[in-house]
């Protein structure tokens, strides 16, 4: 069959994949933890189910504008305002499904074929892919240290002729660092010199631990927003719980959003009003929510990291915000992919590959679920992988013993 070449080279999404392995492993009555998506497992904030059933229930629901209902945009500018201290104007706003059909259109209205994108290491995973499936060129910039801070040097290094754009997501996905305000700070004064896009990937950005905060890019210029270069994205799904319904938003000159909006339009039409109405909810309500869901999810982290120090040779950058841990495993092997698939045949555990992530020889935890399966998935992988934790286990109700070392 004859398929097209770029479309057929687009990487499966690992989290997916391994997400769906999970499932038919319980299926089957295996006690699988699945420590690979995340995913918080809080019920959706009340308000948000109040205005989307009022929504269905007003049996109204038909199209929407492309690029979003003008109070749901109106939400979102209420948002940008009290979150960000900039007053931005609907022309400035798009609503999409998920922040990842964001990030998606982004990268199709400002790349013409072989442009490039820098892009920090370790990154999410769907960055590289959806720059490919744009026609431009993934430039990545690992830090040499050992940490997963890039230098401004490194990141200058990188910059071509060619660079469109450069992604910035902190608190990052899959590392939970958050970049310092003076990194941001350069970044915005390098990408405005330069006149390059500094697109901010916002989705975890209330997401922070202790006396973390992200900074956000916008206060490091003073330039209005139709002149300025940063384009931000945010959304619903892991402030608030909501992933699966499904809307993100950005927010980015009138000019980038214009012809957002006619790509928009040609391929989805708009989002769902339903769900734009669930999203309106929760932005418009008790943002009570949010903190409670970040005070669990930092004691899930307090409780990791107080797991993995009884684990030896592992070493783990404490994560400053979202909710990923990402250890290096090195001390047992380099292969993360291994090291992932090991996890899960003998320990039942999904976690998902460093490789994945661009930083070989970790493995990425997320640890947005239950704390019980922090706790017991944690473990298991001592379990599985220290020769100095206890030889015996439970798993479910099968006692096991580790005979690999
Ligand atoms: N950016 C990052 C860094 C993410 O981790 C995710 C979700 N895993 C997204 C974007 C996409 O969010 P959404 O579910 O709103 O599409």
């Amino acid at each position: 069959m004859k398929l097209s070449k770029l479309a057929s080279e687009i990487a499966e999404s690992p989290t997916f994949a391994l997400n769906e392995e999970a499932r038919l492993l319980r299926e089957r009555g295996e006690a699988v933890i699945n420590l690979g998506i995340g995913e918080p497992k809080n019920k959706t904030p009340i308000s948000a189910v109040l205005a989307s059933a009022a929504k269905l229930t007003s049996g109204e629901v038909k199209y929407t504008p492309p690029d979003g209902l003008p109070s749901m945009k109106k939400a979102v500018i209420r948002y940008t305002e009290e979150n960000y201290d900039r007053l931005v104007a609907p022309e400035n706003v798009s609503i999409t499904n998920g922040a990842k059909q964001s990030l998606f259109n982004i990268l199709y209205s400002i790349l013409n074929p072989q442009d490039e994108v820098i892009v920090i290491a370790p990154y999410w995973v769907s960055y590289n892919e959806m720059i490919k499936m744009c026609m431009g060129i993934p430039v990545i910039v690992t830090p040499e240290d050992g940490t997963f801070t890039p230098g401004f040097e490194d990141i200058e290094r990188a910059m071509t002729s060619s660079t469109r754009a450069i992604i910035v997501n902190s608190p990052n996905n899959p590392s939970g660092a958050i970049y310092p305000p003076e990194l941001i700070e350069k970044i915005v004064n390098m990408c405005e010199k330069k006149g390059i896009f500094m697109i901010c990937d916002d989705i975890y950005h209330k997401l922070t631990f202790d006396r973390n905060v992200a900074v956000p890019a916008y206060h490091f210029t003073k330039k209005d927003i139709e002149k300025s270069h940063i384009i931000v994205v945010n959304g619903v799904a892991k402030l608030y719980g909501m992933t699966g319904f499904r809307i993100g938003w950005v927010i980015a000159p009138r000019d980038l959003s214009r012809v957002m909006c006619n790509v928009l339009a040609q391929t989805t039409s708009c989002v769902s009003p339903v769900a734009q109405a669930a999203a309106e909810g929760a932005l418009n309500g008790l943002q009570s929510v949010v903190e409670a869901l970040r005070l669990q999810i930092q004691n899930n982290r307090d409780v990791l990291l107080q797991e993995m120090r009884t684990f030896n040779g592992v070493r783990l950058i404490e994560p400053a915000g979202t909710f990923y841990a990402l250890p290096d495993i090195r001390a047992f092997s380099n292969h993360s992919v291994e090291v992932s698939k090991f996890l899960l045949k003998k320990a039942m555990v999904v976690t998902v590959p460093g490789k994945e992530f661009g930083m070989e020889g970790h493995i990425r935890i997320s640890f947005a679920g239950l704390v019980k399966d922090v706790t017991e998935g944690i473990a298991r992988i001592k379990w599985a992988l220290d020769p100095t934790s206890p030889n015996e286990i439970y798993i479910g109700d099968k006692k096991m013993i580790r005979d690999w070392m």
